[in-house]
């Protein structure tokens, strides 16, 4: 099954296309538009995350980049040999994701970093059907509870299929993939200590084991 993206100029969310459309305006040299995935739809691992943060991946057109998160993020993959290259925060760094990709739950940068549930919803349909595009997915990498919430949507599960716990692997039996969950690595959760790079590196570690 093949993936289509949003389009540049999607336009299903309206609140997040007039923030777009300020923004086009403000930040003239920024991406301004839905953020790609990073990463091949061959992958063995989708990672997840919330939405694009408007100075990080909304700026850079590349999911994390630039954002307080991939800071963690990215050293993270390359510590347990799923990424090479040096992570340089813009997107022509050569920095390569290895049997990993990347997306976020809303693809187009949300005022104060929180979409709304109707824009989640819109959002969704992207999310489905680049699940349904990636022939050998086995394990799905949420960041944050609104991502895994999001997850099991795309996926049409219940949310008491799999309850949102940092850490936890949950193995699906249909579809048959396993989910595994992590708080963001925003820069709230780091620097409230709800998370560390220890702890999300830990995480990260556990995704070799999964793809026995
Ligand atoms: S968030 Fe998703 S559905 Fe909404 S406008 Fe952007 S690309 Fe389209």
């Amino acid at each position: 099954m093949t993936f289509t993206p949003p389009l540049k100029d999607c336009n299903f969310c309206q609140r997040l296309c007039a923030f777009r459309a300020e923004n086009r305006q403000k930040y003239q040299t920024y991406h301004n538009a839905p953020v790609p995935s990073f990463g091949d739809l061959t992958a063995e691992i989708l990672i997840v995350g919330l939405a694009p943060g408007l100075h990080g991946a909304n700026q850079t057109g590349r999911p994390f980049t630039n954002d307080y998160a991939g800071n963690i993020l990215y050293p993270a993959l390359k510590e347990h040999g799923f990424a090479k290259g040096n992570y340089q925060k813009r997107k022509d760094d050569g920095f390569e994701l290895i049997n990993v990709r990347i997306t976020n739950a809303v693809r187009c940068v949300p005022p104060q970093n929180k979409p709304l549930p109707a824009e989640e919803k819109n959002c969704r349909a992207f999310l489905s059907s680049e699940i349904t595009a990636m022939p050998n997915l086995k394990v799905i990498l949420c960041l944050g509870a609104i991502s895994h919430k999001n997850v099991l949507q795309a996926l049409n599960l219940k949310q008491s299929a799999a309850k949102f716990t940092n850490g936890a692997v949950h193995r699906l039996k249909e579809p048959p993939y396993i989910i595994i969950d992590s708080y963001h690595t925003s820069r709230y959760n780091i620097n409230t200590g709800v998370l560390s790079y220890q702890m999300f590196s830990e995480t990260i570690k556990k995704l070799q084991g999964l793809l026995k």
